[in-house]
């Protein structure tokens, strides 16, 4: 296997490097992905035997203001990674998000719902996925949600440096989602790509870390097992807040639940489980020196 990793320095890009050290893995200094040309005939020249995408313009609000940018980066690019990977007829498993539903529904969304981004970020990313499904045709799509991990940016990171600052967090608290520990989507991916005999058809699958909850409830989770895991001195208190008293550039849907799909879970036997990924993250975080 000649396994290619676009993304390498981002959070699931870790974690890809992390559990498949042999494949290829390209960052910003190798390739920008903002120039699609360059990129399709510099996969072409490699002839990896997959592709697995885990790249992309992920600044939410700032995308509101950089569209062009987040367009190359979220549409452009991958349709120049289908292209390549029909053409060297290999599979390719791209990422995607939640940001494409509007987050209107009552329910958790199925790969069958119809999409309406409302922001940026989640238009240039349904273009994304429009351009994969309709260039090759051995794609797997993941769609997944709140990512986290120990590499990286993230909502886990902002709490445990606000809970040492804070006796009292403020939280949205309207929003409903589903985090996912950029672990289990690395296992998910590498899986798909490196199980023998995999059964699991090309297309489109949601992939979420378990039982949904909203950004205080994950906030709260977060500082409790960080104080167990000796990262915090004192749990500080987490009050709610609405969408309303925090505004941002960029709408968020209100819910962004993904009904995980199972079938997707027996083919790569791996289960995402949030709350287990947030203590395997903590436990791999360095515990502050006092
Ligand atoms: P990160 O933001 O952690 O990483 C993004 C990666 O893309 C980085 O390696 C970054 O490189 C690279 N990248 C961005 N622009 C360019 C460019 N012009 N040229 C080359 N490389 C570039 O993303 P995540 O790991 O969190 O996300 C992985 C996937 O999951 C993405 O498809 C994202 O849309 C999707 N997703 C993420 C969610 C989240 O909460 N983070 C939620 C739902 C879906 P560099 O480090 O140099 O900037």
């Amino acid at each position: 296997m000649r396994v290619l990793v676009l993304g390498a320095t981002g959070q699931v890009g870790y974690h890809l490097r992390l559990l498949l050290p042999s494949a290829i893995f390209w960052d910003r200094a190798r390739i920008d992905l903002a120039h699609a040309d360059p990129l399709e005939q510099a996969v072409l020249a490699l002839r990896p035997s997959a592709i697995l995408n885990a790249a992309a313009y992920t600044a939410v609000d700032r995308a509101e203001t950089e569209a062009a940018l987040a367009w190359r980066v979220n549409a452009e690019a991958p349709a120049a990674l289908a292209r390549a990977a029909r053409q060297l007829d290999v599979p390719l498993v791209h990422l995607s998000t939640d940001y494409v539903f509007d987050g209107a529904a009552a329910s958790a969304y199925r790969e069958t719902d119809a999409v309406a981004p409302i922001n940026v970020y989640g238009r240039t990313k349904l273009a994304g996925e429009l351009a994969v499904a309709s260039l090759c045709q051995r794609y797997w799509m993941l769609r997944t949600s709140w990512v986290f991990s120990e590499h990286g940016a993230n909502f886990v990171k902002t709490m445990l440096r606000l809970a040492r600052e804070r006796d009292t967090l403020t939280v949205v608290d309207d929003q409903h989602g589903c985090p996912t520990y950029a672990g289990d989507l690395a296992a998910i991916m590498i899986a798909l790509v490196n199980k023998p005999g995999i059964a699991l058809p090309y297309g489109l699958y949601h992939v979420a870390g378990g039982v949904p909850t909203t950004w205080r409830r994950f906030a709260e989770r977060i500082v409790v097992r960080a104080q167990a895991a000796g990262l915090l001195k004192q749990v500080p208190r987490v009050l709610p807040i609405s969408t309303h008293d925090y505004p941002t550039p960029a709408r968020r849907p209100m819910n962004s639940i993904l009904a995980a799909a199972p079938a997707l879970q027996q083919a790569t036997g791996v289960n995402p489980d949030w709350q287990a990924g947030l203590d395997r993250m903590l436990s791999r975080l360095p515990v502050p020196q006092v």
